[in-house]
């Protein structure tokens, strides 16, 4: 018989300490979304397991210990604003969502956008604006942004994005690296027009692709 995923949700979490996710506001948030939601139900066994899924229009969910790692490295609190690229299943804007005062998500594939919005909506999370578009342009009309996170892979951070990130120590996390290659997680801090770069963690992302996508 397999466990209640309450259980398994407890075992996920201490995973996650064990593994260096340190920030109690972050393991509170993961605690407090139900990952089952946003994954397919054939899956849903799954949902606790320390690892990447797949979702619609070929993308996934990421694994739930980037997650945490990536918002943890963001150093987000809740007077800020926060942008994330790449909305996918919704999932880890969800988990933004009950760290930051606003996030505004952008997705380019319209079923994702189109689940992901029913859920935010099902699930309360009012402080959550969405937008079919590409990413990678950012959002101009909400800029500056105190925090950005992507989550598809780029061969370069796009110009748009430093753009668009606060002038007075803005960061930005966002997985580098063609799709062949190894890719990292970099953390990019803004101060005026200086870009400081720290290179994380080595990952694996699905590309982040220009253009808008209408497909079923
Ligand atoms: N944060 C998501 C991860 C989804 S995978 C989650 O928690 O489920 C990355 C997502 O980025 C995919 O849904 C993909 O369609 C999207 N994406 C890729 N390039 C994009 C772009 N230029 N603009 C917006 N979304 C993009």
């Amino acid at each position: 018989m397999s466990e209640p995923l309450e259980e398994k949700k407890q075992q996920l979490l201490n995973i996650l300490r064990m593994e260096g996710i340190h920030d109690e506001n972050v393991l509170a948030a993961i605690g407090a979304v139900k990952r089952e939601k946003f994954i397919p139900d054939y899956l849903r066994q799954q949902a606790y397991e320390n690892a990447a899924l797949p979702i619609e229009s070929g993308q996934t969910i990421s694994q739930p210990y980037i997650v945490a790692y990536m918002t943890q490295e963001l150093k987000v609190d809740n007077k800020m604003k926060v942008l994330e690229v790449g909305t996918g299943s919704g999932y880890q804007g969800a988990v933004l969502s009950r760290l930051c005062r606003r996030l505004f998500t952008v997705e380019r594939h319209l079923p994702l956008m189109q689940r992901a919005e029913a859920l935010f909506k099902e699930l309360g999370l009012l402080n959550i604006t969405t937008l079919f578009g590409d990413g990678m342009k950012g959002w101009p009309e909400q800029a500056p942004f105190d925090r950005i996170m992507v989550t598809a892979a780029a061969d370069k951070v796009p110009e748009k994005l430093l753009e668009q990130l606060k002038e007075d120590g803005g960061i930005m996390v966002i997985p580098i690296g063609a799709q062949e290659e190894t890719q990292h997680i970099y953390r990019i801090t803004r101060q005026g027009d200086d870009f400081e770069t720290e290179v994380l963690l080595p990952v694996k992302f699905v590309p982040l692709l220009g253009g808008i996508v209408h497909d079923s």
